[in-house]
């Protein structure tokens, strides 16, 4: 008989207790919970839950394996399309891609295709069972990946397999991107991520941390130069964007990024034992409603707030972040103040914030990314009490890469240019893809740009052209 109602809940840590350490905040399927909902799949015939999938992830295969209890081969299934699947279990939009399209979806809930994959995928991990596969013969060729993001990694573990040396050129001190410097422990813990790169490591890519490529060398000087045969550039965009409000450099003003980096990276919430502190506000308001906004609001919360705030100029329905993400933080005592807008930052006598000036919005026509349209209501001015801001209002394309880099064409926002069915630039034999190309999208998106890429990247080195379309 179909089950159409009974999903898997994930068993977690309680609200009260989670928002106040930076532990993980569910725990995980036990095996027992992990084969019942695999239970649920009906192994459709035409799986449309495949189609929601950006990677393809052939879905009732590796749920028929964890039905069978053959957890292992049900990571390894998975790995076939998708290369972190422990990462992509844990933060891909799950709701909005295969689980919306479930079949099971339409009369009753979607099966958990996400909690299965991150069971099957921590399963391999845990139990050690994780397979270094060996790269094919070596080809001779040499690639440089610049940043070492998703699809950086992504990029890396493909190549290496054909054949080829791989260098990745990463400018922090820590290998991941935004999986290690953005997005917190208690939504995605960073043994994983480094897991990760330690197998990549094994299959022989080689690992060239604090290398700030536009600085220390140039992507020319890395072709011309050093004998690398392609370059992949992904970078990801992680340049901060301000309001540019009456205000801005009061002293307790953050960009998310430069919060979450201080937190994550440099590990500020284990200050004086890390030796970066970062403010740890009483009363803090954070101004945004995507992921990068909620995991600010939650961890100002793990640093010892006693109020924090989301401060949103849309309506609750159209908060950018995970439904999952949001409910978690309402759960841990995260406040919503919507359809509002800050004008003005306010200060006291010492140069530091003391509150915002905002305005009360409402929503208008659909603007062009189809949502309406925040409008200001004249006169409705208000002012909120704070001691500290966070702005995550979205970032622009990291800039360091282009101050040396010639012939690879921007778009008008800044992103780089690439063809849709390679990745290459405006310059051959130099590709990109990830948050540098579309802006900042998804990890299993920026994935998917560094396997097409691979692929493209392999068969223009090894002279295969069938694959590859003419510009
Ligand atoms: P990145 O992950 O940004 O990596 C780029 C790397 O390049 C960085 O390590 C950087 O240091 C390095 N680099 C930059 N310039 C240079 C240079 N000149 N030389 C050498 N290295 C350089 N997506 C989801 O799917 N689900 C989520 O829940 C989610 N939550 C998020 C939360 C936060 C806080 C943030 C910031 C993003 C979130 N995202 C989420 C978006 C997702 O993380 C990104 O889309 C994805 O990481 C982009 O991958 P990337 O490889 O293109 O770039
Ligand atoms: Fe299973 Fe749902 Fe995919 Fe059908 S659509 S194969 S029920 S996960």
């Amino acid at each position: 008989m179909v089950n159409l109602t009974g999903r898997a809940k994930m068993p977690e840590q309680p609200p009260e207790i989670r928002a106040r350490n930076f532990k993980e905040v569910p725990f995980g399927l036990t095996e027992e919970m992990a084969i019942q909902e695999a239970e649920r799949c009906l192994q459709c015939k035409n799986p449309l839950c495949r189609s929601g999938c950006p990677v393809a992830v052939q879905i009732p295969e590796f749920i028929k394996l964890i039905k069978e209890e053959k957890f292992a081969a049900a990571a390894r299934k998975i790995k076939e399309t998708n290369a972190l699947p422990a990462v992509c279990g844990r933060v891909c939009p799950q709701e909005v891609q295969c689980e919306s399209k479930c079949v099971l979806g339409i009369k009753g809930q979607s099966v958990a295709i996400g909690y299965l994959e991150r069971f099957c995928a921590d399963y391999e991990r845990e139990m050690k069972l994780t397979e270094v596969p060996e790269p094919a013969q070596p080809t001779g060729k040499k690639i440089a990946v610049i940043g070492s993001g998703p699809s950086g990694l992504t990029v890396a573990g493909d190549l290496v397999q054909m054949g080829h040396e791989v260098v990745i050129f990463e400018a922090l001190h820590k290998p991941g991107g935004v999986l290690t410097y953005g997005i917190p422990e208690f939504r995605l813990p960073k043994k994983i991520v480094e897991a990760e790169v330690e197998n990549l490591i094994k299959q022989g890519v080689k690992l060239e941390l604090d290398s700030v490529i536009g600085r220390m060398r140039t992507v020319d000087e890395l072709m011309s130069e050093d004998g690398f045969d392609a370059v992949y550039i992904g970078v990801g965009a992680g340049l901060p964007t301000f309001l540019g409000i009456p205000g801005e450099n009061l002293n307790n003003i953050y960009s998310a990024n430069e919060y979450l980096t201080r937190a994550n990276l440099m590990k500020a919430y284990l200050f004086p034992e890390y030796a970066t502190p970062v403010e740890r506000g009483k009363n803090v308001v954070v101004i945004g409603g995507g992921n990068v906004a909620m995991d600010s609001v939650r961890t100002a919360l793990r640093l010892g707030a006693e109020a924090a705030t989301i401060v949103y100029r849309r309506a609750r329905e159209q908060l950018p972040a995970r439904a999952e993400e949001v409910h978690h933080g309402e759960q841990e005592g995260v406040q919503f103040k919507l359809l509002t807008n800050p004008v003005r930052y306010l200060g006291d006598e010492n140069g530091c914030i003391k509150g915002m000036e905002c305005i009360q919005m409402e929503l208008g026509e659909p603007d062009s990314s189809g949502r309406m349209r925040p409008i200001p209501i004249p006169d409705s001015n208000f002012t909120i009490d704070c001691d500290m801001a966070i702005v995550s209002v979205g970032t622009g394309a990291n800039p360091v890469i282009f101050s040396s880099l010639e012939g690879v064409d921007r778009n008008k926002w800044g992103y780089i240019v690439v063809n849709d069915d390679t990745n290459e630039t405006t310059k051959s034999s130099v590709y990109a893809g990830g948050d540098i190309v579309t802006g900042s999208a998804t990890v299993i998106g920026a994935m998917g740009a560094g396997r097409t890429a691979a692929n493209a990247i392999h068969n223009k080195l090894m002279g295969i052209k069938s694959e590859v379309k003419d510009d």
